[in-house]
């Protein structure tokens, strides 16, 4: 007890109050928080032994007092620790899931797609550590990777991890290129192959698609949606319909009009008085599909001039005097039928 007093300076029969301020001003003079010298280390570790003494002694230790813990010798060339494995975005057991929009003729026919994302890969420039050049020293334990913390009571010390450099005892430098993180975004695109036939919420799954010339395969977890389409409507069998407006007068002269398919246009011939066409196994046969491919069901709509030129005027006297000449069987029977109710009438 006595050379712990001594130590600090303190008569045999200093104070409680008295050993306190010792601790103040031996702390702050010696510190090596505050006092870089090489002695400081030495001269803590000793006042540290000494308020040990005392505070086993029974006097109750002084209310900031924080043993200092010394700090391991630096270990300049020692390698730096190894980075910790990053688990790398690009090797997901979760696929990367995309939304591909389809037009119903890519529906129909199939189609490449050219799906495009960003990933992180490890950083070329530091190999994924994150690091960059030679990692130094911490300076806040002087490469220990220890530090004193008081505990609840403001007491005994507790030796813990350096909050500074993790309690590696280095700091890391952090690679410029990505910023510390190990790992650098890049942008990938990788062309898909949709087969035919796939309906809206259906999900293809690509197995093993490389994304990028630097990553590694990932899979692929496509969602198919289907864009609206202008003319065409599916039914669920897979019928496909469309409306077709046509010239009123090509209609009835019989003539051949160009009609839409999944395929690209068609030669359709009319049929005076038809409004209803089936296009056998113009369908959309979805993926999977047996038996008999579904039908294109064409509906059409005859339209005539609203309001005839002068010409179209002409013409249609023409035609309506031809037919007054030479009624249609059904026309002449209906006209003879009117005649004789015409007669009763009178
Ligand atoms: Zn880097
Ligand atoms: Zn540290």
């Amino acid at each position: 007890m006595t050379t712990a007093f001594a130590e600090l300076g303190l008569p045999d029969a200093a104070t409680e109050r008295e050993v306190r301020a010792a601790w103040r001003r031996l702390a702050s003079q010696w510190h090596p928080d505050r006092n870089p010298s090489a002695e400081a280390v030495l001269r803590m570790q000793r006042i540290n032994r000494a308020f040990g003494a005392i505070r086993d002694a029974g006097f109750a230790p002084p209310v900031d007092w924080e043993p200092f813990a010394a700090p391991a010798p630096p270990e300049a060339e020692a390698p730096a620790p190894a980075p910790a494995a990053r688990p790398s975005p690009e090797t997901p057991h979760r696929p990367i899931s995309r939304r591909v929009r389809l037009t119903l003729e890519e529906a129909a026919a199939g189609c490449v797609k050219t799906l495009r994302g960003r990933a992180s890969l490890g950083c070329a420039d530091c190999g994924g550590s994150g690091l960059h050049g030679t990692p130094a020293r911490c300076r806040h334990c002087g490469g220990s990777g220890r530090q004193t913390r008081r505990n609840f009571f403001g007491w005994l010390g507790e030796i813990v991890a350096c909050a500074a450099c993790d309690g590696s005892g280095r700091v890391r430098h952090e690679c410029p290129a990505c910023a510390g993180s190990g790992s650098r975004a890049h942008a990938w695109r990788v062309q898909v192959r949709i087969p035919p036939g796939l309906r809206p919420g259906e999900r293809l799954h690509v197995a093993r698609t490389r994304v990028g010339a630097a990553a590694p395969p990932a899979d692929l977890d496509i969602h198919v949606e289907w864009l609206a389409h202008p003319f065409f409507h599916v039914d669920a069998d897979g019928t496909l319909r469309c409306e077709l407006p046509v010239d009123g007068f090509a209609w009835i002269a019989g003539h051949e009009v160009p009609v839409p398919t999944l395929a690209g246009p068609r030669p359709l011939a009319l049929r005076q008085g038809c409004l209803q066409y089936t296009l056998a196994g113009l369908g959309f046969a979805a993926r999977g599909h047996q038996g008999a491919r579904p039908d294109q069901i064409v509906f059409v709509r005859p339209v005539f001039p609203e309001s005839p030129s002068a010409e179209q005027q002409a013409l249609l006297a023409q035609l309506m005097a031809s037919t007054a000449a030479h009624p249609a069987p059904a026309l002449r029977a209906w006209q003879r039928q009117m005649a004789a109710w015409g007669k009763r009438m009178a």
